[in-house]
């Protein structure tokens, strides 16, 4: 409005007129920007602007790799509360020290660096799947292989198809570690049935899904899942330029008292030292210690292992980028700059879909396909909403069911929903406070209902632009 010196009222009055019923705050694409610069005798020209990080990520993407090797699978295990997820990575762990690591004190870092049997791994510890979808949301896709834990004694439950949907929408390949096998009275083909209807048809049975029986009690089947990982690594072969300077993620960072800043790095490419100068986030600075996951202080790591370092301004966030850059003053522009942005983006909270907004967004070109995700009291009506909502598709927009559950909307639900923009749908059921406080607080749109004819009523109207307004 500012740059045309034309109302806003006349824009959205021309916006009107193309059929985009948007509000003075609300963000359009740049081809309906054009189109109404244009009706007020003005040429608009779209420049991206990129800032110092952007900058620096282009520049890294384009860099010569000469000396590409293949690198060890970075994995990530998922599940059920109490399925085992703990227990067979502390198996693995104790394993690989047993085998003459270095280490022995068991220490947090968000990453552990295994050796087992000579296969070397990289394991996050990310604390269940909402963090790891989290991390996704901000590009930072770390992990080669989800190991999904699924207790043979209890099957697969709630947290099991959450991690299920979580991986697969991270389209990350998936073994199954069907663990306590050890626990008596145990029917492995009524599992193999429930995980075939979630998509995972075991490879026993013709599919493709790697499952595996172990026992953490009793170290059967670990081998083989190991091997399994291996296998599936070769399949993809991973790979990375071993020589180049450094770059990755951030796993975890805090601030402490006596070390300042520390923060642990997986590096995805290139060589990381100790005394180079990094961007991370919002932190930067020279690496003053650089230690592996065994707490051992080492000079130097290359792709896929987990480095604890000390020597940032700044805590930078999980999931951040990290570079290595060796120009300190690039460095702290960039991480000012950073600073800066993250100020102004908290401010001004970009639109995530709601149904309220859902039309005017489809209008505008930013909605092709719409994410849903279902909770509802049973499974029966879980069925019938996904079976109904499904055959809402239109022309403009097609509905994607990307999670569906019986039970509470949870935290997961929420940051799923918030990473894929989806509205969530609740059938009988209530979020918890503290599920409700997160959803408004990251303007997720939960929609609650207790009969099944207006679910699908106010999205028929929804997507026509035909919603009643709440009052
Ligand atoms: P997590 O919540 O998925 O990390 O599960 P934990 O690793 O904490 O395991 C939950 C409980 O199950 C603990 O009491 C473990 O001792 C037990 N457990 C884990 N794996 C096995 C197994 O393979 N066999 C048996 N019998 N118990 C197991």
């Amino acid at each position: 409005s500012a740059s045309l010196s034309v109302k806003i009222t006349d824009i959205i009055k021309e916006l009107m007129k193309q059929g985009i019923m948007a509000t003075a705050n609300q963000a359009i694409s740049t081809d309906v920007a054009e189109l109404v610069a244009l009706e007020f005798g003005v040429e608009l020209v779209v420049e991206v602007k990129k800032t110092v990080e952007e900058d620096i990520e282009t520049e890294f993407k384009e860099r010569e790799r000469k000396n590409i090797q293949s690198r060890h699978p970075v994995v990530t295990m998922l599940g059920h509360v109490d399925h085992g997820k703990t227990s067979l990575l502390d198996k693995i762990r104790s394993a690989s020290v047993a085998a003459g690591e270095a280490g022995g004190i068991t220490q947090h870092t968000g990453a552990h660096q295994v050796n087992y049997k000579g296969h070397k791994l990289t394991f996050l510890d990310t604390p269940g799947h909402a963090a790891f979808t989290a991390m996704r949301a901000r590009g930072a896709n770390m992990t080669d292989i989800v190991i999904l834990v699924c207790a043979a004694d209890d099957g697969v439950m709630p947290q099991t198809k959450e991690a299920i949907n979580h991986a697969q929408a991270a389209e990350v390949p998936i073994i199954v570690a069907l663990n306590k096998i050890d626990l008596p009275g145990v029917d492995v083909n009524k599992i193999y049935g429930q995980l075939a209807e979630n998509g995972l048809v075991p490879s026993e049975w013709g599919g493709d899904t790697e499952v595996v029986k172990t026992s953490a009690e009793t170290g059967e089947g670990i081998d083989e899942l190991i091997e399994a990982i291996e296998l599936i690594a070769e399949l993809h072969e991973l790979k990375a330029d071993t020589k180049i300077p450094a770059m990755g993620w951030v796993v975890e960072s805090k601030m402490t008292q006596d070390r300042g800043v520390v923060a642990t790095l997986l590096i995805k490419e290139g060589t990381l030292k100790k005394g180079d100068v990094i961007l991370a986030g919002i932190g930067y600075g020279r690496l003053r210690t650089m230690r592996d996951s065994s707490g051992k202080v080492i000079k130097k790591a290359g792709p896929s292992i987990p480095v604890e370092v000390t020597g940032l301004s700044d805590v930078p966030s999980a999931g951040d980028k990290f570079y290595c850059l060796n120009d300190q003053s690039r460095a702290k522009d960039a991480a000012e700059q950073l600073k800066q942005l993250e100020r102004e983006k908290t401010l001004s909270r970009r639109t995530n879909i709601t149904l309220d907004n859902l039309f005017s967004q489809i209008e505008a070109g930013n909605v092709k396909e719409l994410n849903l995700i279902i909770r509802a009291d049973v499974q029966g009506s879980v069925d019938v909403l996904i079976k109904y909502l499904s055959e809402l598709n239109t022309d403009e927009v097609k509905i994607k069911i990307i999670h569906a559950g019986v039970g509470g909307v949870t935290e997961g639900d929420v940051v799923l929903a918030e990473a894929s923009g989806a509205i969530i749908i609740g059938f009988n059921v209530v979020p918890e406070n503290q599920v409700k406080n997160i959803a408004e607080e990251r303007g997720v749109d939960i929609r609650l209902y207790n009969v099944i004819y207006r679910i699908t009523e106010e999205l028929k109207d929804a997507m026509a632009g035909m919603l009643e307004p709440d009052e």
